[in-house]
C-alpha cells in the first residue's frame, strides 16, 4: 500500500541533509520509496497533507523494561497476565512516537514473545531488540526467584553458558549486571562476538565505566559517575553511553520506591547525571536516549526524557532529536534501517505540531500521527 505525504517541513540532521524546503514523502508498504520536494507531487494528488508540519523519523527508547511488574514486589508469576501487560505496554510506546524499543530485561523473557506477536502482525507495535534476562552476579546465598527476569552467574564457565543460553533463547544482545570481575566481563563479550551480538551493562561507578570500556561493551548504561578520563575514552572506543534520566525524576512514581526513599537514593544520582552526563554531552560523546522506566508513567507525562537532559544537562533541543533518532538507531546496530526521513529506510515516522529542532517542548506533547513500518497509528485510539 502507497501513502503520500504532502507538505512535510524535514529536519536536515534527520533527514540524509535534505535542504529543499517542504517534502512529500512517498510511504510504500514498509519503506519510504521517496522524498521529493513539494512541488514536484501532481497538484490535487492524493494523500495527506501535512501543512507544513514537521516529520520525523520515529523516536527510540533504548532503556526500557517492557514488564515491570517485578520491580514491586509481586512478582506476577502468570505468564498470560505478563504477556497481556507487555502487549498493551508496547502500544503506548508507539502512542508516544517511540517506534524502537531496546528491552533490558523481562520477565521469562517476555519481551521475545511481545516482539514474535507484532512481527505476526497481531497488533500495530514498535520494533523490538531483546535482551532477554538479566545476568547478574550471585550476590548472596539464596537466589530469589531466577527464573523471573535475573539470571545468576559466577565465574566465567557460568557466564558464558548463560550468554549462549540467552542468544540461543531469542536474545538480539545481552545484559549484564555489575560488579563483575574483569574476565566475567571478557567472557562475556567474546562468548557473545561468537554470535554477532553486542552487550549492554548496568554501570552507575566508575570501577564498573571503565571495566566496560576495556571489554570493549556496546553500551554503558546510566553511567553516572563518568569521569573525564572515560569520556575521552569513549570519544574513539567501541562503547556508547546510554544515560537514563527519567527514572530518576521524582514525577516517575517507580513501584516499590517512596517519595522518602526516591529523595534518597535517587537524588545523588540525579545530580551526578546533572554534572557527569552534561560533561560527556559537552565532550561531543555520541549520547543514546534511554528512559528505564515504566511506560504507563511516561506516558502520563510525555517527552520527559527530553525535559530531563534539556533542563538538567543544557542539551540542545536539535542535538536530543539527534540523540533520539540517529545516535540511538547507531547504538542499535540500526543504522541504515532507521533512524533517518530517508528514501530506502523503514517508514518509522512521526509527524509533530511545531518545531521541535527549535524548541524542545513540542515533544513534551503525543505526536499527532505515527507511522510503525508504514503501518499508521493515530495516538490516543486504542
Ligand atoms: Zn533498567
Amino acid at each position: 500500500m502507497k501513502t503520500l505525504l504532502r507538505n512535510c517541513r524535514l529536519i536536515p540532521a534527520l533527514s540524509g541533509g535534505w535542504d529543499s524546503g517542504l517534502a512529500d514523502v512517498l510511504i510504500d508498504g514498509e519503506k519510504i520509496a521517496a522524498v521529493s520536494p513539494a512541488s514536484a507531487s501532481a497538484p490535487g494528488s492524493d494523500g495527506l497533507d501535512c501543512g507544513g508540519k514537521t516529520l520525523m523519523p520515529g523516536l527510540f527508547d533504548l532503556h526500557m523494561h517492557i514488564n515491570w511488574a517485578y520491580h514491586n514486589g509481586e512478582l506476577r508469576l502468570d505468564d498470560f497476565k505478563i504477556f497481556i501487560e507487555s502487549c498493551l505496554s508496547a502500544r503506548l510506546y508507539l502512542d508516544n512516537g517511540i517506534t524502537t524499543i531496546r528491552d533490558l530485561g523481562s520477565a521469562r523473557r517476555v519481551s521475545a514473545a511481545v516482539r514474535s506477536a507484532i512481527e505476526a502482525g497481531l497488533f500495530a507495535g514498535p520494533r523490538i531488540l531483546c535482551g532477554g534476562l538479566i545476568l547478574s552476579p550471585v550476590s548472596r546465598p539464596a537466589e530469589p526467584d531466577p527464573y523471573n527476569f535475573l539470571r545468576y552467574v559466577s565465574g566465567c564457565d557460568s557466564m558464558i553458558r548463560a550468554v549462549r543460553e540467552e542468544i540461543g533463547s531469542g536474545a538480539d544482545f545481552v545484559k549484564l549486571y555489575t560488579p563483575l570481575l574483569p574476565e566475567e566481563m571478557h567472557a562475556a563479550v567474546r562468548a557473545a562476538a561468537l554470535y554477532g551480538k553486542p552487550i549492554a551493562v548496568h554501570a552507575h561507578d566508575l570501577v564498573s565505566i571503565r571495566l566496560c570500556i576495556e571489554a570493549g561493551v556496546r553500551s554503558i548504561e546510566h553511567g553516572s559517575y563518568i569521569d573525564a578520563e572515560s569520556i575521552e575514552k569513549l570519544k574513539t572506543g567501541k562503547s556508547y553511553l546510554v544515560p537514563t534520566l527519567s527514572v530518576l525524576s521524582h514525577e516517575v512514581a517507580t513501584p516499590s520506591y517512596t517519595p522518602e526513599m526516591k529523595k534518597r537514593l535517587l537524588a545523588p544520582l540525579l545530580e551526578a547525571n546533572a554534572k557527569n552526563i552534561a560533561a560527556a554531552y559537552r565532550a561531543g560523546l555520541r549520547l543514546g536516549f534511554g528512559t528505564d522506566s515504566p511506560i504507563e508513567e511516561l506516558d502520563r507525562t510525555p517527552g520527559l526524557e527530553f525535559r530531563m537532559r534539556h533542563e538538567y544537562c543544557g542539551m540542545d533541543p536539535l542535538d536530543l532529536l539527534i540523540q533520539a533518532t540517529v545516535y540511538s538507531a547507531e547504538i542499535a546496530g540500526l543504522t541504515g534501517l532507521t533512524g533517518e526521513v530517508r528514501e530506502g529506510l523503514c517508514a518509522d515516522l512521526i509527524l509533530v505540531d511545531g518545531r521541535p529542532d527549535e524548541d524542545i517542548s513540542v515533544m513534551y506533547r503525543r505526536p499527532e500521527l505515527v507511522w510503525a513500518r508504514g503501518v499508521l497509528h493515530r495516538p490516543g485510539q486504542r
